[in-house]
């Protein structure tokens, strides 16, 4: 593997985008392959040399690389017939109509372009309709690129993560840490009044797989219940992934009052959406008075790929499939870990997988989770796997990024590039892909 034309391309990359990208994380060092295609559960990259992928997007595609027949018939069809049109279409309702049927907190849906937008607007409703400015946040929980939510501190002494956002813009954000129900009651007690709404990944998913505790969601809604407020599920990586199309919120039993969607729901094509009770969904433009428009929202090619790659998941067992392989993966990644780094983390659930390279923890796996830390208060690593966004911060961040991830990399297994973003199964993997990565794995983390 020479990527000598992903060098090429990327140094043309370096003169015309900023970093050589147009997100970040793409970023990787020294430089990053160019992909030239997708096939199935393989990304092929400039030089023509193949990688098994759980990038898979960075979350959009359940399906893999290659579009089944029918997503992609419905995609042709609708850029057939003229892209968009700035009037409504009967797929953007079909959409609509099967979210509502499977995901229980959704009545009504807005469709917009990203998961950035889906938290804008979530938010700027949220507010609308209670009234109330502050909105809680969980750190190292990921909400896009949105200014209420980049910020750094905890509880009301929060300043902007980034430069270009005013102190003043982040003066009603409240941030606590995932799993800890004294800090969310703490807020409360001290805020209540003026909290519009928490905004909380049901699992953290971009801040290495962190699931929450017992009771934890259930705390969060009891307060939001007690004091007026709205609990936001940010479902973007979660939605129609874990839970499978009744989403994370159905796995846990915990409804939210608005729910914001991405990635999958669009079907590899640009997406988001903020779903909910009709009460709170209709205080949008043009029913009430919260302001949210778009030109490109509810985009029929969008539309008809998030639909059709739904129903493909539906009708075709696809979160069976997902789930089971990822399973496999964590199992067989935790039997590895027993053997050569038993410090280290398995997490995740569903099709979501991760290893966290924590520093503390027992040297000996005897009673713990074996498919992935599932926060039972009865294992042995209760005390040291990760609990919030800090816990996975603290592993070795710098191991996995510069030795680890390059190692698997040359060796043909293509997983996200630092150690806080999820990795994920498509229906495209197979049994033989994940014993072959595991293998992969076993000889880099030996
Ligand atoms: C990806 C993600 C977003 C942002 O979505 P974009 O489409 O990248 O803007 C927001 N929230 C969560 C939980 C995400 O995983």
């Amino acid at each position: 593997m020479d990527r000598e034309r992903s060098r090429d391309v990327y140094d043309r990359a370096l003169s015309v985008l900023p970093g050589g990208v147009n997100s970040p994380v793409r970023a990787t060092r020294p430089y990053p392959f160019v992909v030239d295609g997708g096939d199935g559960a393989r990304v092929v990259d400039a030089d023509g040399d193949e990688y098994l992928d759980y990038v898979m997007g960075y979350g959009p595609l359940l399906l893999g690389h290659t579009l089944p027949d029918r997503v992609r018939e419905a995609v042709d069809r609708h850029v057939d017939a003229g892209p968009m049109y700035g009037a409504p279409t009967e797929v953007e309702v079909e959409l609509a109509e099967f979210v509502a049927d499977h995901v229980p907190s959704v009545e009504m849906t807005r469709f917009v372009n990203s998961g950035t937008e889906a938290t804008v607007s979530a938010v700027r409703l949220a507010r609308g309709h209670t009234g109330r400015d502050k909105v809680v946040v969980v750190q190292g929980g990921y909400h896009g690129a949105q200014e209420t939510t980049l910020v750094d501190g905890e509880f009301d002494r929060v300043e902007p993560s980034s430069p270009g956002i005013p102190d003043s813009f982040v003066e009603h954000t409240l941030a606590v840490p995932f799993n800890d129900t004294t800090a969310a009651e703490r807020v409360f007690e001290e805020h209540g009044a003026e909290i519009a709404a928490v905004l909380v990944e049901p699992i953290l998913g971009n801040t290495g797989i962190v699931g929450p505790v017992d009771g934890y969601h259930r705390t969060l809604r009891e307060l939001c219940d007690d004091h007026g407020a709205l609990l936001v599920f940010d479902e973007v990586i979660t939605g129609f992934r874990v839970g499978g199309l009744g989403c994370a919120q159905s796995k846990l039993g915990v409804t939210p009052d608005v729910t914001t969607f991405g990635k999958i729901v669009g079907g590899g094509f640009p997406v988001g959406a903020i779903g909910g009770r009709a009460d709170v969904i209709r205080g949008f433009t043009p029913v009430g008075d919260v302001f949210q428009a778009g030109t490109f929202s509810g985009h029929p090619v969008t539309m008809a790929a998030g639909l059709e790659t739904l129903r493909y998941a539906r009708d075709e067992d696809v979160y069976d499939h997902v789930n089971g392989l990822a399973d496999r993966l964590r199992r067989g990644l935790t039997d590895l870990l027993a053997d050569h780094a038993p410090t280290y983390t398995v997490v995740g659930t569903d099709s979501m997988f991760k290893t966290v390279f924590t520093r503390d923890g027992p040297d000996d796996l005897t009673g713990c989770c074996e498919a992935g830390c599932r926060q039972r208060e009865d294992c042995p690593r209760y005390g040291t796997c990760p609990k919030t966004g800090g816990d996975v911060a603290d592993a070795a961040t710098e191991r996995w990024e510069r030795v680890f991830w390059p190692q698997m990399r040359d060796r043909g297994v293509f997983l996200t590039a630092n150690q806080f973003e999820s990795q994920f199964v498509s229906a495209a993997h197979t049994r033989a892909d994940v014993e072959e990565t595991l293998d992969v794995y076993a000889e880099v983390l030996s």
